[in-house]
């Protein structure tokens, strides 16, 4: 029977400060006959305004920001620069004995687990008890929107015409440059800064965000999001352990969400992911894939940024708490198997 344990009082109580999703709320009154203003993708009849998400700029000087107001907490670090010269920064709170690292859009055009990082970041660099307690056990480090040259081009009208957004300006995936890859690293400075950085640091965990199309469950639900841990054969067990682990704390985190089904993630055992890459190098990382602006149209952009927040905060929840240790990494196979795609207006 699938454990349901609420997510660690921690962790509601960092959900409690104030967060601003309100952003994301794209105006109502953007109709599929006019252009909405500045940039969107045609969904289907809906366009998907991008303009509540964070832009490279904005980003920036959200961390500029957090930086200047709680510098006794947080510290900024630029690990490299993209193709096109944008920062890549390194964001960390706190200074607890795990060390995790939450990596968002090596993808450019999935843009959720950003937004969710960055209040992620303003929630455990606050000055409260329950952040205190959090930076206490947990050394967090946010690097986000590793590819941001593709996310400013998919914010372009005629970015379908151009260089697949999803890949880095040298027209390479970066999500394929880890563990065994033989690719050209000075094609992919985004993935080598990443890479090194990790090298040096050695979290304990790294949780790597992305998106997904739409795909249902055996039940009938409609998968929200579904994590994988390094699969592949020669990743060492207790490596893949701790990233089933947080997959299992995720699943129970969201078990309570009436807007949240989270699933498995097929297995594959392509080494040069950073799901099986960085397994393979001895460092646990978990793959998590959520449903996308690009299937799910503007409306539902809040809904799951909170879902990827809650899924953030349920693993620092868990570590804060000292019930992470003792999760049963085979209790993730409690979770549903991804089922067959659900066929929406985009992306056909
Ligand atoms: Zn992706």
């Amino acid at each position: 029977m699938r454990r349901r344990r609420p997510i660690a009082a921690l962790a509601v109580a960092a959900l409690a400060l104030p967060l601003s999703i309100a952003a994301f709320a794209a105006p109502a009154s953007a109709s599929s006959d006019s252009t909405p203003n500045g940039p969107y993708v045609q969904c289907g009849k809906q366009p998907v305004n991008l303009n509540g998400m964070l832009s490279n700029e904005e980003l920036q000087q959200q961390i500029d920001r957090l930086e200047s107001r709680r510098g006794d907490v947080v510290s900024v670090e630029e690990i490299g620069r993209s193709v096109e010269g944008r920062a890549l920064n390194a964001v960390t709170v706190g200074s607890g004995s795990r060390t995790i690292v939450v990596q968002t859009q090596i993808h450019g055009d999935e843009p959720i687990g950003t937004e969710a990082a960055v209040a992620l970041l303003k929630n455990v660099s606050a000055p409260s008890p329950a952040a205190q307690d959090i930076r206490d056990a947990v050394t967090l480090v946010v690097v986000p929107r590793l590819n941001p040259d593709g996310w400013e081009r998919y914010n372009r009208d005629d970015w379908a015409s151009g260089l697949d957004p999803r890949r880095n300006s040298n027209d390479v995936d970066l999500n394929r440059t880890f563990g065994p890859s033989d690719q050209d690293m000075s094609l992919a400075p985004e993935a080598a800064a990443i890479q090194e950085f990790l090298q040096e640091v050695q979290p304990d965990l790294v949780l790597d965000y992305h998106h997904q199309v739409t795909y249902g469950t055996e039940d009938g639900d409609m998968a929200t999001m579904s994590v994988m841990w390094g699969t592949h054969p020669d990743v060492a067990a207790g490596v893949a352990d701790t990233a089933k682990r947080a997959a299992s704390v995720i699943g129970d985190g969201l078990a309570g969400n009436g807007h949240a089904t989270v699933t498995l993630y097929p297995q594959s055992d392509t080494a040069t992911t950073a799901r099986n890459g960085l397994s393979l190098d001895g460092i646990p990382t978990l793959l998590i894939e959520q449903r996308g602006q690009q299937e799910v149209g503007q409306k539902s952009s809040g809904v799951l940024t909170k879902e990827a927040l809650t899924s953030m905060d349920s693993v620092l929840g868990a570590i804060t708490d000292g019930s992470f240790d003792s999760v049963d990494p085979e209790s993730v196979f409690d979770l549903p198997e991804r089922g067959d795609r659900i066929r929406t207006s985009c992306k056909e």
